[in-house]
């Protein structure tokens, strides 16, 4: 009978070809990995992610045994997987006489937990490894805000730059500024053309055929034979390829925009492939320095507001997360309690921002950042929509969701429920906003200038309500002092009508 001394766990967003573990093949190793129930069920998942994940954990453990090395895969149809970390583990220590236990540190506050109890009462040694993915470790964050007054993630962003020496010329800024926000607000123009997006084919019918017949529960559309995303190390990189010859050189300049006839625009699509960890924030960081350098196309504006989001939100949001679970999670400043209308997951809605922004969302498991900030966290914050069903659907629905960086953008920087711990003002706007920077308005059944009457865009009443209803704790931001002095000048009998019109809104919110 074969034995190992050592048995080590991957994770399905652990799947890093080069992580140290797999740098030599020990004879003395052997590797498990699992597609278990639980994991796809703590919320409702899209099929493309449920498809995404199991394809690359799958092709990931093809890759580990062409290179040599042991492993144990359980896909989630198998008879013998037991659904459960720790019953699967038990059966393989038992059986292969393993005297050592290794897993990675994980992503995610509840599976940390879940293995170090897991591990505190096993009855052989146990090591957790870092998952040698980001820039930064999980207390990184914490040690750098602990002597400052306010955690501005510019600051950190700033630092990280200088430590990383990526876009400097000695100790200043390429280009003499840090940050080119300012040129990222673009609204893409009538006649620009838009090149289609790179889309691969694979056929995963053998993975969803699995799913439907293990019964596990999922939102949203798949064409079977032709998944687009990504599913090894190789796609990711051809990716980002694509990316940074066709998409780099306007990234930055329309990053805000939106548009109804394009679902992804100048986005890279790399989050599934980072969040998975088939590719690393630094190789990507690096290739975008490099084309910026050495290609005259990309100028520095396209290439600072692609890293600013890779070294700055990206390692930001995931400092935030360790410093502030678990109770990160039950945070609701605003006391928002209202459900998540039906529409969210169907797509049935009257008003063409969201029904394009969820309907996309439904065919990819995917919006770009504007759309998941302005279009759909916009209604749910002005609508005070509950903060534990917004993290439910934003959790589910995307690709790249996982709660390390799901929780802290949508409890966070989407609904302000933190009441300012990632933003320094809550993100909602009427529908001048969105008009601004899309083409929605042009086909909706609202009227995106009126404020009342049958007709009138819900973004403009209910983002009045929302202000008014806030007062006491946003108006003494000096980042909201203008939007008070506006709603002042309207009057208390036009207010009336705006704050009457929301709630008649409110009341039929299924129905908008
Ligand atoms: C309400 C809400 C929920 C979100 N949920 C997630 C989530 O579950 N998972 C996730 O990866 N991102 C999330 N984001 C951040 C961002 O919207 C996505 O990372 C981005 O849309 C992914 O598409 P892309 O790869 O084309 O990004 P691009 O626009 O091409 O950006 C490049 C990369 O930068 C990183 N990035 C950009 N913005 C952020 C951000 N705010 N926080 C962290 N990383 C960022 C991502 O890794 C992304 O791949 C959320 C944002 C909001 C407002
Ligand atoms: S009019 Fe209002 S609901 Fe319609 S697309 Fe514009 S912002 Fe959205």
């Amino acid at each position: 009978m074969r034995t190992y001394t050592t048995l080590r766990l991957i994770l399905g967003d652990q799947l890093n070809e080069q992580h140290s573990w797999f740098r030599q093949v020990d004879n003395q190793v052997l590797y498990v990995m699992m597609e278990i129930e639980p994991e796809s069920a703590y919320v409702t998942h899209h099929i493309q992610k449920i498809v995404g994940i199991f394809g690359a954990m799958r092709q990931f453990n093809t890759q580990l045994k062409a290179n040599g090395h042991a492993v144990c895969y359980y896909k989630i149809s198998d008879q013998n997987n037991q659904q459960s970390f720790a019953d699967n583990v038990d059966t393989l220590i038992h059986q292969y006489q393993i005297q050592h236990f290794e897993y990675q540190l994980p992503d995610e506050y509840r599976l940390d937990q879940l293995l170090r109890t897991y591990c505190n009462q096993l009855n052989i040694t146990s090591l957790a490894v870092d998952s040698e993915h980001f820039y930064t470790q999980r207390e990184d964050l914490t040690l750098f805000f602990k002597q400052k007054k306010a955690t501005i993630m510019e600051s950190f962003y700033r630092a990280m730059r200088k430590k990383h020496d990526i876009l400097m010329e000695d100790t200043e800024p390429v280009g003499g500024i840090w940050n080119y926000d300012k040129e990222n607000r673009k609204k893409i123009p009538r006649k620009h053309s838009i090149e289609a997006p790179y889309l691969l084919k694979h056929d995963v019918g053998s993975i969803y055929k699995d799913i439907q017949t293990a019964n596990l529960k999922y939102i949203g559309h798949i064409v079977p034979k032709a998944f687009i995303w990504p599913l090894n190390r190789q796609e990711a990189l051809n990716l980002l390829d694509d990316f940074l010859q066709r998409m780099l050189p306007f990234f930055g300049l329309y990053q805000d925009a939106m548009h109804q006839e394009h679902w992804s625009l100048y986005h890279s699509r790399l989050s599934f492939s980072l969040n998975i960890k088939l590719i690393s924030p630094k190789e990507v960081i690096v290739a975008v320095e490099k084309v910026y350098r050495h290609n005259k196309v990309v100028d520095i504006a396209q290439a600072e507001g692609f890293i600013r989001q890779i070294l700055g939100w990206r390692e930001f949001m995931r400092g935030i997360y360790w410093r502030e679970m678990p109770g990160y999670q039950q945070l609701n400043k605003l006391d928002a309690q209202r459900d998540l209308p039906a529409f969210f997951w169907t797509g049935n809605t009257k008003m063409n921002c969201l029904q394009k922004a969820i309907q996309q969302s439904l065919d990819y498991g995917y919006a770009h950042h504007i759309q998941r900030l302005m279009i759909t966290g916009n209604f749910c914050l002005i609508s005070g929509i509950n903060p534990t069903d917004v993290d439910n659907w934003y959790l589910g629905i995307y690709m790249d969701a996982f709660e390390w960086v799901e929780i802290t953008n949508t409890r966070g920087m989407s609904q302000f429920a933190d009441g300012g711990i990632v933003g320094t003002k809550p993100y909602c706007a009427s529908a001048n906003y969105i008009n601004k920077m899309s083409n929605y308005c042009q086909n909706c059944h609202y009227n995106k200038k009126e404020k009342t009457g049958d007709k009138a865009c819900p973004f403009n009443a209910l983002y009045w309500n929302f202000i008014h209803q806030h007062k006491n704790l946003l108006k003494s931001n000096p980042r909201m002092s203008m939007v008070y002095h506006i709603w002042e000048k309207f009057g208390s009998k036009e207010q009336d009508i705006i704050l009457q019109q929301a709630s008649k809104y409110l009341n039929n919110i299924e129905q908008l």
